[in-house]
C-alpha cells in the first residue's frame, strides 16, 4: 500500500515536470567540473550553480588548512559541543566570529552550527517560545519556515519586503517578545531585504530582527561580514545567521547576536545539543577562510564578482532587446544570484537541457521552491568565473532563445 502510494505521488510529480534528482560530481567545486550526465557519462560542464560565491571550495589554501587540521584533530569531533566534540578550533570561530561582528552588535557573541538549516530551526524554535509572536517575510526559507513550525510561537506571515504590512502587524501585536525573521537576501531571487527599515521598525515596536545572511556573509560588506555591515546597522535587536558552506568554501553555520541570546542557544537549542558537533578539521580551515574573506583576497574576489555581474546583467539586456517578444526576464538583482525569469516548468527545464548540451550548468528551479509561472533559470557567479564565461552563458542563451 504504501509502495503504491507512493508511486501515485511519483507519478504525479513526474507528469507536472517536477521530479528532482541528484547530479554525481566527480571533482570539486569549480566553474569547470565534471559531472555525470542523465546517460551516466561524465562530461566537463560550465558551472552557473554553485554558492561557493568567491570560490573558496577549490583554494589551495582552504586545502592546506583541511589536511594541517586533520594531523591535528584527526576526523571526527566523536560528540555534541557540550559533551567533548567542542573543540580549540570550534572555540576559535566562535570567538573570531563574534569578534568580526562587534562593529554591528553590541556585545556580539557566535554560537556554531554544523548547517544552517540547523541553525535557522534552532534560533527560531529557541526563541519563538509561548510568549513569543514571530512575523516572518513570506519568501523566506524553507529552514527558516520549519523553524517556525517546532516554534511555540504564534506565527505570522508578511508580503515580500512590504514594510507597511509588517508595521501593521507588529502595532497590532500584544505579545510581549515580537520576532521579525527574514532573509537578508533571497536565495531565489538575489535581492536584499530592506533591513534598514526593518530595523527602524524593530526599534520602534521592541522588536528583534533575525536576519539569514546564508547568501551575504563573504559576498556583502567592505570586510565580507554580509549585510549588516553592507548596510552599516548596529543595534542590539540584530540576530544573524550565517552559512559557511557558501561563500566561506567550507561546511558549517553560525549565530551571531547579543551574548545573552548567544547563551541561551546554548542552552536551548536542542539541534546544537543533541547533535555531534562538526568535524574540528573543518572548523580549523574556516580560520584560514575568514582570514581570506576579510583580507585582500577576499576583497579582490567580491571587485571581481561585481564585475561579472554587471557584464551578464549588460549581456542578458542586449539579448532581450534583440528578442523583443521572448516571455523571460531578468531579476533585480545586485547579488552573484542573478536569476532569469522563463515562466513554465516545461519551458525551463527544456532551456536548461539545452544548455546542457552546449556544455553549461544552469539549474532550472520550478515550484514549489518559486510561485507557479515564475520557473526561473538561477544563474549564479563566482569569482573564479571568468568574464569569457560570462559571454559564453549570454551566447549559450541567445542560441537557445
Ligand atoms: C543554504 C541556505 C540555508 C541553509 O544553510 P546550509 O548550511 O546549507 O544548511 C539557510 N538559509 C538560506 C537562505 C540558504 O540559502
Amino acid at each position: 500500500m504504501l509502495i503504491e502510494h507512493l508511486q501515485a505521488r511519483l507519478d504525479e510529480l513526474q507528469a507536472q515536470s517536477l521530479t528532482r534528482f541528484t547530479r554525481v560530481a566527480e571533482t570539486g567545486t569549480a566553474p569547470r567540473q565534471v559531472v555525470r550526465g542523465a546517460d551516466g557519462e561524465p562530461r566537463e560542464l560550465l558551472m552557473f550553480c554553485s554558492n561557493d560565491y568567491l570560490g573558496l571550495a577549490a583554494h589551495p589554501a582552504i586545502a592546506d588548512a583541511l589536511v594541517e587540521g586533520v594531523r591535528c584533530y584527526g576526523g571526527g569531533s566523536g560528540a555534541s559541543p557540550l559533551v567533548s566534540g567542542h573543540s580549540r578550533a570550534h572555540h576559535e570561530v566562535e570567538s573570531q566570529l563574534g569578534e568580526w561582528f562587534a562593529p554591528w552588535i553590541p556585545q556580539a557573541r557566535a554560537i556554531g552550527f554544523c548547517t544552517g538549516y540547523m541553525a535557522n530551526l534552532a534560533v527560531v524554535a529557541a526563541l519563538g517560545d509561548a510568549q513569543a509572536e514571530i512575523f516572518s517575510e513570506t519568501l523566506n526559507h524553507a529552514s527558516l519556515i520549519d523553524g517556525t513550525r517546532l516554534a511555540k510561537a504564534k506565527v505570522g506571515r508578511y508580503a515580500h519586503v512590504d514594510v507597511q504590512g509588517l508595521r501593521q502587524q507588529l502595532a497590532a501585536s500584544t505579545a510581549r517578545i515580537k520576532l521579525i525573521v527574514t532573509d537578508a537576501v533571497f536565495s531565489m531571487d538575489g535581492d536584499i531585504a530592506p533591513l534598514p527599515a526593518l530595523l527602524a521598525l524593530a526599534e520602534e515596536f521592541d522588536a528583534w530582527l533575525i536576519v539569514d545572511d546564508a547568501h551575504g556573509f563573504g559576498v556583502l560588506g567592505a570586510s565580507g561580514a554580509g549585510s549588516l555591515e553592507h548596510f552599516g546597522l548596529r543595534s542590539e535587536r540584530l540576530i544573524v545567521m550565517g552559512t559557511l558552506g557558501k561563500s566561506a568554501g567550507l561546511a558549517g553555520a553560525f549565530v551571531v547576536a547579543h551574548a545573552t541570546i548567544s547563551r541561551y542557544l546554548l542552552q536551548a537549542a536542542r539541534n546544537y545539543i543533541f547533535s555531534t558537533a562538526s568535524p574540528p578539521a573543518v572548523e580549523h580551515a574556516l580560520l584560514t577562510s575568514f582570514a581570506l574573506i576579510r583580507g585582500s583576497e577576499g576583497r579582490a574576489r567580491r571587485e571581481q564578482l561585481a564585475r561579472l555581474q554587471a557584464r551578464l546583467q549588460a549581456g542578458i539586456a542586449a539579448l532581450l532587446q534583440r528578442h523583443p517578444t521572448l516571455p523571460w526576464r531578468m531579476a533585480e538583482s545586485c547579488t552573484p544570484i542573478q536569476p532569469l525569469i522563463i515562466g513554465g516548468n516545461a519551458e525551463v527545464m527544456a532551456l536548461a537541457a539545452a544548455l546542457e548540451r552546449e556544455g553549461l550548468r544552469v539549474p532550472g528551479i520550478r515550484p514549489p521552491t518559486v510561485p507557479k509561472g515564475e520557473a526561473r533559470l538561477r544563474i549564479t557567479l563566482c569569482a573564479t568565473h571568468t568574464e569569457a564565461d560570462v559571454d559564453r552563458l549570454v551566447a549559450a542563451l541567445e542560441a537557445c532563445a
